[in-house]
């Protein structure tokens, strides 16, 4: 991972409130990395963070644009799943909802997964975010260890 990361965000409907005003709060920060969304929270962070720079005194960076994915029931999730599966995203903020059931559930776990199988740096709650994004090694290069597969590979198979 370089310094300027590459963090994915992705929120349910019933936890857009939340993503947002977390994403408020650290609109500063989140500014100076590059930013990949779901489609419709891609829309939401983008249009929060450039109001909160654009009211900013404090020689704020250039607007920010985030690139935006399908919407999570369209394939958004799938779509961040094989980014972190390709090594480009470094950081998942994901607010799923824990009350109510998804028309993607399946689509979900196997994001989950997938971040466990990369070993991706996964917030899925407000807490775990702050910690995230204040830790020491978001500004430095961080080479999260990958388990070596390589047997699981080349298993022999008849
Ligand atoms: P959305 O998708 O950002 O397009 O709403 C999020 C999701 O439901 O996974």
């Amino acid at each position: 991972m370089e310094k300027t990361k590459k963090i994915a965000l992705v929120a349910h409907d019933n936890m857009k409130r939340d993503l947002i005003e977390w994403v408020e709060w650290n609109f500063q920060v989140l500014a100076h990395h590059n930013l990949i969304c779901t489609g419709t929270t891609g829309r939401m962070v983008e249009d929060a963070i450039n109001t909160k720079l654009s009211r900013d005194g404090r020689g704020a960076p250039n607007a920010t644009e985030v690139l935006k994915l399908k919407s999570g029931p369209l394939g958004g999730d799938q779509q961040i799943g094989a980014m972190i599966a390709e090594g480009r995203i470094d950081i998942m903020i994901f607010f799923w909802d824990p009350m109510e059931p998804q028309p993607h559930d399946v689509d979900i776990k196997a994001l989950l997964r997938i971040a466990v199988l990369y070993n991706i740096p996964t917030a899925c709650n407000r807490s775990t975010a702050d910690f995230v994004i204040s830790s020491n090694l978001l500004n430095l290069d961080y080479m999260p260890v990958i388990k070596d597969y390589s047997t699981y590979i080349q298993r022999a198979l008849k």
